[in-house]
């Protein structure tokens, strides 16, 4: 029996999944860490981090150490990738081989600061896969070819963009961009509109839950109770909220999408760019799920765009 078993790492801005050869995804967390700021020490990590997110008394702090795609909190990325690979790997003592995605585009430094991560939470070896490039593996998209491809990763912190061919990323780049971008311009416009303050953990509930971008395709509108805060008196409150006004809030940052891949497309050479027409647009990615968001981009790109089923496991996948 193979006592050693490589591990692919999907080392999200939102989420980290695991998958451990011959097991399968054996797991699937949040990108949180929760420490006492006296001490040092890590409290929780994952899920059970994520709960403690904007409701930790003072001496603790919930992070997400890759908010913004990269490694911005690195010895917290590094604690957080240790415990995980524990609790995965509890009863071998060999140490495993890891491979890890990172985002397309980071730097050297960047680099060395994932590598130097996964060797200290234990990993023998690591090796690195561009983040696009994983996500269109695990969607099986055919990209050996010398047929151009685009994807759109969303994530919760970027969005990647990136054009394949010949097996190689030709052209990308990435946009501070994505799911939690969406969350805010939620919160922000709820707040306006309706005086009420709520978190980001409840604004990304309502983007899943009644959040698009276009009209349901059912021509249905949908509304949900929410509480929060009252904006003047800081009271408890509780509203009922539509899904045009969640909608009315996503233009903005789904515009700003737009454009950027359009941006990409315009960096991109003729012969691929016609493939691209052609094959149509991969939407991969949590914040790829936000409803009428492939009908959407489909119109303003004037290319075809599907959204994969797999969304969210494409990267771990292609690990
Ligand atoms: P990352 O790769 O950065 O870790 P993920 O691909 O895991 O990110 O996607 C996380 C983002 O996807 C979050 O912002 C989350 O709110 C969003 N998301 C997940 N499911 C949905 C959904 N059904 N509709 C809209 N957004 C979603
Ligand atoms: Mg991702």
């Amino acid at each position: 029996m193979k006592l050693i078993r490589d591990i692919g790492i999907d080392l999200g801005t939102a989420n980290v999944l695991c998958y451990v050869e011959g097991r399968g995804i054996v797991l699937r967390e949040p990108s949180v860490v929760a420490v006492d700021k006296n001490t040092g020490k890590v409290l929780q990590v994952g899920a059970a981090a994520r709960n403690m997110l904007g409701r930790t008394p003072g001496n603790i702090v919930a992070v997400r150490p890759l908010r913004d795609g990269v490694i911005s909190d690195y010895e917290m990325t590094e604690k957080m990738l240790e415990q995980f690979l524990k609790k995965i790997n509890k009863f071998t003592l060999v140490k495993p081989r890891v491979i890890v995605s990172v985002p397309s585009g980071i730097t050297e430094v960047e680099e060395r600061a994932v590598i130097q991560a996964a060797m200290e939470a234990g990993a023998r070896r690591v090796y690195l896969i561009e983040e696009p490039f994983a996500a269109a593996l695990g969607a099986k998209l055919a990209i050996s070819g010398p047929e151009g491809r685009m994807v759109v990763d969303i994530g919760g912190g970027t969005t990647e963009v990136a054009v394949i061919s010949l097996g190689g990323i030709v052209t990308s780049s990435s946009l501070r961009l994505a799911g939690n971008r969406m969350d805010e311009t939620i919160a922000m416009h709820l707040r306006d509109l309706l005086g009420i303050k709520i978190g980001e953990r409840t604004a990304e509930v309502i983007k899943i839950k009644i959040g698009s971008i276009l009209p349901f395709e059912d021509g249905r509108e949908r509304d949900m109770i929410i509480s929060g805060q009252d904006v003047l008196t800081e009271q408890p409150k509780e509203v009922t909220i539509q899904s045009e006004d969640v909608r009315q809030a996503l233009q903005a940052p789904c515009e700003e999408m737009v454009i950027h891949i359009k941006e990409t497309f315009k960096k991109t050479n003729p012969d691929l760019a016609s493939d691209i027409i052609q094959n149509g647009i991969l939407l991969t990615g949590g914040g790829g799920l936000l409803s009428g968001l492939d009908r959407y981009l489909s119109d303003k790109l004037e290319i075809p765009v599907w959204v994969s089923e797999t969304a969210l496991t494409n990267v771990v996948m292609g690990c």
